[in-house]
């Protein structure tokens, strides 16, 4: 008889879940060049719904992964929010509009709304054309964490055995494998099957919310069709998105007894469908008058309730991200954010770790950061329910939501539900010194966007387009102004410095010529003008190639530009900023103690072999 022997193979990554979580994971890591694999048991991409809300941030992450242009083309831009009130004839009125988005330094100071199999789409068109495919109709059947200690240090080892299951193929060919990984990463979703193999617990609130969501192409006199608007009737409350191809999104925070079964107590998805939720809708939204033009796109009963699981990571080999981590309502727009933005932190300690550049002490860095930020996600969501749900302030109801206060904590949260003010707290990732060097950026926050001028051809760039999202730090030098001889004297002992055989840039090398193995990329700032500029005066460290030096100075039009230093808070005496791969300010050096970055780098970073 036919012994079967099941498949075996290895693989650096093993990913589970190919949502937004899952994809943006499995896209940065084969941008970095690491061999990785993607698998999730749905056979096709959803083709429609779900999470449709990108914040600025995020808008920033896809470009430095070069693919927000697609995402800005494809998607409607929302700059506008407006809020509604209960009006005195008993339907609703507008009280106020202001900026959807309230962070000053957002380069993109707006959402975009596009579907989740657009979002989708982009990513695997991106992987594909670097050699990954979602391997689809697959699921993962048990999971198995080597208990050797050594096997568990030995970052060339792959401790973690999964075994797959293929759902597709015919009977009597091999339906099974058995992956051995170097790390897994969990981004099966809200109800994620790794994260119960690892027995990790979802904390917080145990009652579920309900939402009722549409999709449709709307034929109305709601004025507001086109901008988020957030409603607060009597008859409930609504959240508005506008989306791609003249798109429409509601939300509704339905009531127990629309969904409940009272004889099980359990949500019945029978109790309410399309039609009924497309009533409650127009009760919200009374007087104005709401019709499909196209009948129903999508619609769903959405229940989520608001937990954080207890661990991100077991042994920092199987780590889990995305909604597998935090749940929350879909009110502040952040489920498919946050659950990319895990990802996003994640895929450079990953890579780095794989490669053997650095330790693999620097994945704990990957639930501190995103833990917290759950967290914090969480209580926002509680305090923005209450309100978005709490009974508007009328005569009759006098403890009621006032609407000025709604519309003020909207805008003071800007800078959370933006993404711009996510701050990341002192870790081997983050070393908390020198901040007065720089004073307006943010140890610890994504670097903000300026334009310098290229000194070798006036060119102005957008300085976040000089961060892509790859496994490299960049060291950004603010020479000061090079043409005042004791900045002049400053940064040659900086690159003295740089240069001798303890400093981090001579540590930390690979071997071989190639971009691939570089693990730093320095950009040269000066301040001064551009006219007469010569960027060959710096020394050949800060110029490694032409394109590298840049002047803080106006364009050639006279339109922007030429204050980068003081928007920066940087003074006339310069300093050295390592950006993380993810964009995020790791930690700032000055010129005449550069070797202060040398303990950052070794707090995390490894010797090649
Ligand atoms: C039905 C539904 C409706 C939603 N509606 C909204 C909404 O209206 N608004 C909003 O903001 N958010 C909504 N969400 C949430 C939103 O989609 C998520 O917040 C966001 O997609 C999180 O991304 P993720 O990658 O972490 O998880 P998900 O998008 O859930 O992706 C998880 C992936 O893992 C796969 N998977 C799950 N289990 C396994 C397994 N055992 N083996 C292999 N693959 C597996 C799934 O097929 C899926 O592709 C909805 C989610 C669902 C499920």
């Amino acid at each position: 008889m036919p012994v079967s022997v099941v498949p075996y193979s290895e693989v650096d990554v093993l990913i589970i879940g190919a949502g937004p979580a899952g994809l943006m994971c499995a896209n940065a890591l084969a941008n970095a060049r690491v061999n990785v694999r993607i698998v999730d048991k749905r056979a096709a991409k959803i083709a429609a719904g779900q999470a449709d809300g990108i914040s600025p941030r995020t808008i920033e992450v896809f470009q430095s992964y070069g693919i927000g242009e697609r995402l800005l083309k494809e998607s409607a831009q929302v700059h506008q929010a407006a809020f509604y009130n209960p009006s005195a004839s008993g339907g609703i009125e507008l009280t106020s509009r202001a900026p959807d988005v309230t962070a000053p330094s957002a380069r993109y100071p707006f959402e975009v709304a596009l579907h989740q199999g657009g979002i989708e789409a982009i990513f695997l068109d991106s992987m594909s054309a670097l050699g990954v495919e979602v391997e689809r109709s697959t699921i993962p059947t048990s999971l198995y964490i080597s208990k050797d200690e050594n096997e568990l240090a030995d970052p060339a080892s792959h401790p973690v055995r999964v075994a797959l299951q293929r759902l597709d193929v015919p009977e009597g060919q091999p339906q099974e494998e058995i992956v051995h990984a170097k790390f897994v990463v969990g981004a099966d979703g809200a109800h994620s099957w790794v994260r119960k193999q690892l027995d990790i617990a979802m904390e917080g609130e145990q009652s579920e919310f309900i939402w009722g969501v549409l999709d449709m192409v709307p034929d109305t006199n709601f004025p507001d069709v086109r901008n988020k608007s957030l409603v607060h009737s009597n008859h409930g409350s609504a959240l508005l998105v506008p989306r791609e191809q003249d798109r429409l999104r509601i939300y509704m925070q339905l009531e127990d007894k629309d969904v409940i079964d009272p004889a099980t107590g359990r949500v019945d998805k029978e109790r309410i469908g399309p039609e009924e939720l497309l009533r409650v809708a127009r009760r919200s939204l009374y007087p104005y008058s709401l019709n499909p033009t196209t009948g129903i796109l999508w619609w769903t009963l959405y229940i989520i309730g608001q937990r954080v699981a207890s661990r991100f990571s077991v042994e920092n080999r199987v780590l889990i991200a995305g909604d597998a981590c935090h749940t929350h309502s879909p009110k502040a727009g952040q489920g498919m954010n946050a659950s990319m933005n895990d990802a996003h932190n994640l895929a450079w300690k990953i890579a780095l770790v794989v490669r053997g550049w650095a330790d693999s002490s620097l994945l704990s860095t990957y639930e501190s950061e995103r833990r917290k930020y759950a967290l914090d996600l969480i209580a926002f969501d509680k305090m923005f329910s209450t309100l978005f749900s709490g009974k508007p302030l009328t005569e009759e109801n006098s403890d009621g939501v006032a609407p000025e206060h709604f519309m003020k904590t909207f805008q003071k949260f800007g800078g959370f539900t933006s993404g711009i003010g996510v701050h990341y707290d002192p870790s081997v990732a983050v070393l908390d010194r020198n901040q007065e060097l720089a004073s307006g950026l943010v140890i610890g926050e994504r670097f903000p966007p300026y334009k310098f001028i290229r000194a070798a051809d006036a060119w102005p760039f957008e300085i976040q387009d000089l961060l892509p999202s790859d496994f490299r730090f960049k060291l950004l030098v603010f020479t000061g102004d090079y043409s005042d001889p004791r900045q002049q004297a400053s940064v040659k002992s900086m690159v003295a410095n740089l240069q001798t055989p303890e400093s981090f840039l001579n540590r930390y090398t690979t071997p071989g010529k190639s971009s691939e193995n570089s693990r730093f990329d320095i950009i040269t700032i000066s301040k001064g003008r551009k006219d007469g500029f010569d960027f060959l005066q710096f020394p050949t460290l800060l110029r490694s190639h032409w394109s590298k030096v840049f002047v803080d100075d106006i364009d050639m039009s006279g339109s922007f530009g030429g204050t980068g230093y003081s928007y920066y808070g940087i003074g006339p005496e310069g300093a050295v900023v390592a950006v993380r791969p993810d964009g995020y300010v790791g930690a700032i050096a000055p010129l005449d103690h550069v070797e202060e970055l040398d303990a950052y780098f070794a707090s995390f970073m490894k010797i090649s072999a």
